[in-house]
């Protein structure tokens, strides 16, 4: 079912989209955000069955072709202070390449040994937004989902300003979302879910979203002052402190680790760090 867009209906169970609609909607996932709002009315009215059937190690992202990925820096004050950084007066703004995008349950390839986990809040845009006033920003959501802002620390402060973040956050597999979305009608604006990251099942990072110096509404606001946000993008929303980079000692990602990232109302995302492959390993050789 990997590429087909279904509804989760309970444990391993799913209605095909593309099937119930008679292909109005569906059966690509990446296609189903340009007809979000279109689709979500359907989906409002349609009498779930479950018509298939799925096993975790099955499923992809759940916006598997965003034509951006943003990500912000720095957005709970606590990590601000682990970092030993100031809080910023506007929202610190960089970007994870779409090819980093990867499945819920998807390896992490490990080219270096100064990888590190970010676990995230990722909201997924459904409208066109340009100007979009932060009263109005929740609308243009189409709802949320886990993600890992997976980091090789080394790359991210090597070179001469403006560091070599957006590149040291993107290795293939540094960007797994899911396990799937959930709608925005599913959360209040005013969002106050737990975020959870672990690592080989001891909690790391916890922390409540409410918390956030820049909520959704607000970074949305935000780029959408600057540029035009489009249906199936990302936003990272920022990890909160306890990250392993800064830890005393120092904690790194190794091959066989287990990463776990739970948000409370969505779900849990499981991805298992492995050996990676290619040349990119001479980025770090000294590491
Ligand atoms: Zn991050």
């Amino acid at each position: 079912m990997r590429g087909r867009a279904v509804i989760v209906t309970g444990t391993g169970t799913a209605m095909d989209i593309g099937t119930a609609s008679g292909r109005r909607f569906g059966p690509d996932l990446a296609d189903l955000y340009e007809n979000w709002t279109n689709f979500t009315q359907w989906a409002s009215q349609a009498v779930l069955t479950s018509d298939t059937s799925f096993v975790d190690d099955e499923v992809g992202p759940p916006a598997p072709r965003p034509r951006q990925v943003f990500a912000v820096g720095l957005n709970y004050a606590d990590h601000a202070d682990e970092g030993g950084i100031a809080v910023p007066e506007e929202p610190m703004i960089f970007t994870k390449f779409p090819a980093c995008i990867s499945g819920p349950y998807d390896d992490i390839p490990l080219h270096s040994h100064t990888v590190d986990y970010e676990a995230e809040l990722v909201g997924v845009i459904g409208r066109v937004a340009k100007h979009v006033d932060t009263a109005d920003a929740w609308e243009y959501l189409a709802g949320l989902t886990c993600g890992q802002d997976i980091s090789d620390r080394r790359l991210q402060v090597t070179g001469p300003a403006p560091q070599q973040f957006s590149l040291a956050k993107s290795f293939t597999g540094f960007g797994p979302i899911g396990p799937w979305l959930v709608t925005r009608d599913e959360f209040a604006a005013e969002l106050d879910i737990e975020v959870r990251g672990s690592l080989n099942g001891e909690v790391m990072q916890s922390e409540r979203t409410k918390t956030m110096l820049y909520p959704l509404p607000r970074i949305i606001a935000y780029l959408s002052s600057i540029l035009t946000l489009w249906p199936g993008d990302l936003i990272f929303t920022g990890t909160p402190a306890g990250v392993g980079w800064v830890r005393n000692p120092r904690i790194t990602l190794t091959p066989g680790d287990l990463v776990t990232t739970e948000i409370e109302g969505i779900g849990v995302m499981r991805n298992r760090c492995v050996e990676g492959h290619g040349t990119a390993a001479r980025i770090n050789s000294d590491a």
